[in-house]
């Protein structure tokens, strides 16, 4: 495995792999790696010949210089988990190497997907720079493939609009969100929760619990699923900052299940602002056949 800083120097790394023919896979993160990264690694093993691990802590896709400043940073650690998950080539460039000075362009996604949710409570700067950074990753690369989280959705779709709409050749892989045994969404920052607010942390995946059961049950209103997910917020001392029942491809609200719906949370817990998702999808309606 080999650990390069600039663009110069992953491009050297993969172009045998490159004239070769052979595919590449790219899994972008900021580090403070855990299964959850693994997770998206082990897809791109699978399904690649040479695995990119990019890990770079993007300063402009933080609203909150505290958020940006207290975000775990532990590269030999990560490293390590990488080399164990098989990975190739980590890329962990420095800030000045992404960003050099005079640096001027900014990749802006624009509609509903990046104005409501994430992009309402973080500020419309927060896409952009995710956008603007994916868009810089990808090209350094070009890999084949690359895989981001179902945790991030709003993230996942972001990405995938700005592939296409840029022409990228990458093709944008959406991997399920890996759980503690528990339930709580692996996420780096959980690791600044307190024990009492990792407990607190578990009303969040019950909420999203609640709102599938009632799904499950039959239950098409919007309405009646807010209230299910809002009784286990209640239960559990947990204020959203956003609880969303969205088009999956859109992020137009909806008010009623009738397709696939997006069930997104985001939740201060503690020093700690945590996000989850679920995609619903209502039972199918028997045929006359089942009758
Ligand atoms: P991050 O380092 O938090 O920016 O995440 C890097 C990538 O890992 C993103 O595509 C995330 O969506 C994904 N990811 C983070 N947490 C999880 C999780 N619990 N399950 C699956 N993917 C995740």
């Amino acid at each position: 495995m080999r650990i390069v800083r600039t663009v110069a120097q992953l491009r050297e790394a993969i172009s045998d792999a490159r004239t070769s023919g052979a595919s590449i896979g790219m899994v972008p993160t900021m580090g403070a790696l855990h299964e959850g990264h693994v997770s998206l690694l082990q897809r791109a093993r699978a399904e690649s010949d040479v695995v990119i691990l990019s890990i770079f802590v993007n300063p402009t896709q933080f609203s909150e210089a505290t958020d940006l400043d207290a975000y775990p940073r532990q590269e030999a650690k990560d490293a390590d988990l990488a080399e164990d998950a098989g990975v190739d080539v980590i890329f962990a460039p420095t800030a000045a190497e992404v960003y050099p000075e005079g640096f001027a362009t900014t990749v802006s996604v624009s509609g509903a997907i990046t104005e409501t949710l994430e992009g309402a409570g973080r500020g419309s700067s927060h896409f952009d720079g995710v956008a603007t950074i994916v868009a810089k990753l990808l090209l350094a690369a070009l890999p084949h493939r690359a895989y981001f989280g179902q945790k991030d959705a709003q993230q996942l779709r972001v990405v995938q609009r700005m592939v296409t709409d840029l022409g990228i050749p990458t093709e944008i892989v959406g991997c399920a969100t890996s759980r503690d045994a528990d339930g709580l969404a692996r996420s780096s920052r959980n690791v600044r929760l307190s024990a009492e607010d990792r407990q607190r942390a578990l009303t969040i995946p019950r909420a999203l619990a609640a709102v599938s059961a009632a799904v499950a049950g039959g239950e098409t209103e919007v309405a009646a699923l807010r209230a299910a997910a809002e009784s286990e917020l209640e239960r559990g001392r947990v204020v959203p900052e956003y609880l969303a029942f969205v088009d999956p491809d859109s992020f137009a609200p909806v008010e009623t299940v009738r397709g696939a719906v997006l069930c997104a949370i985001a939740a201060r817990v503690g020093k700690v602002r945590l996000i989850d998702n679920d995609l619903l999808t209502p039972p199918s309606i028997p045929t006359s056949k089942e009758n």
